[in-house]
């Protein structure tokens, strides 16, 4: 899944959604020395699909890459840059067990992996950005439905199916408008079916192994 590159900057330094930055790697690879810097690569079929670059300090790595301003990866290019705290505890025979600190405001759970991509955080964390994000999205689509409704002079509410051409509208017009209704419709209903859990939990289909 993970992979390293070779140290210079290589790959494409950017992020798309699902990616797991686990610290054991990067502390197994012995990656975690201060004052160093890697680049991360995610591949897939042989083809890198997302890299970001690392910097090590002395108890905490900086990442450093670029990102897609909304999660379909429609957006502007947007340069990301934040520090994530490491964390080492005892473990057995005077080891130490390493751990990233969720750089998520208010967070700071000790976790082993963070989830990406715009932001790398917790499961959690990536839980509820995840959901805040949908639910934005769906109010936007359903927003954007009932304005056409309006405009059509149809019964407000998006559940209430399609009314007629109002009189006096082109009919290119009205089939324009119905189209862009019809896609927000589809849209936010295919958003609620997920929050009824009617097409399951897309973060749940990327449970990593511990
Ligand atoms: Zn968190």
């Amino acid at each position: 899944m993970g992979g390293f590159g070779s140290g210079k900057q290589g790959g494409k330094r950017c992020t798309n959604d699902n990616l797991a930055l686990d610290v054991r790697s990067i502390n197994r690879a012995g990656r975690l020395t201060p004052g160093s810097w890697f680049t991360w690569q995610w591949t897939r079929n042989g083809e890198i699909t997302s890299s970001i670059q690392l910097q090590v300090e002395a108890d905490s790595v900086v990442l450093d890459y670029r990102s897609r301003s909304n999660h379909h990866g429609s957006g502007e290019w947007e340069p990301m840059r934040y520090t994530v705290a490491l964390d080492r505890t005892p473990c057995g025979f005077g080891g130490k067990r390493v751990w990233w600190r969720c750089p998520a405001v208010g967070c700071g759970r000790r976790v082993a992996v963070l989830y990406g991509g715009r932001v790398f955080a917790c499961r959690q964390c990536n839980h509820l950005a995840y959901a805040s994000q949908r639910e934005a999205d769906d109010d936007r689509a359903t927003r954007r439905a009932d304005t056409i409704r309006r405009r059509l002079g149809w019964e407000p509410g998006i559940l209430n199916g399609n009314g007629l051409k109002p009189k006096g509208m082109h009919w290119r017009t009205f089939e324009r408008l119905e189209a862009s209704h019809d896609f927000h419709v589809n849209a936010a209903l295919a958003g609620m079916a997920v929050k009824l859990g009617l097409l399951g939990e897309r973060l749940d289909m990327i449970d990593f192994p511990h």
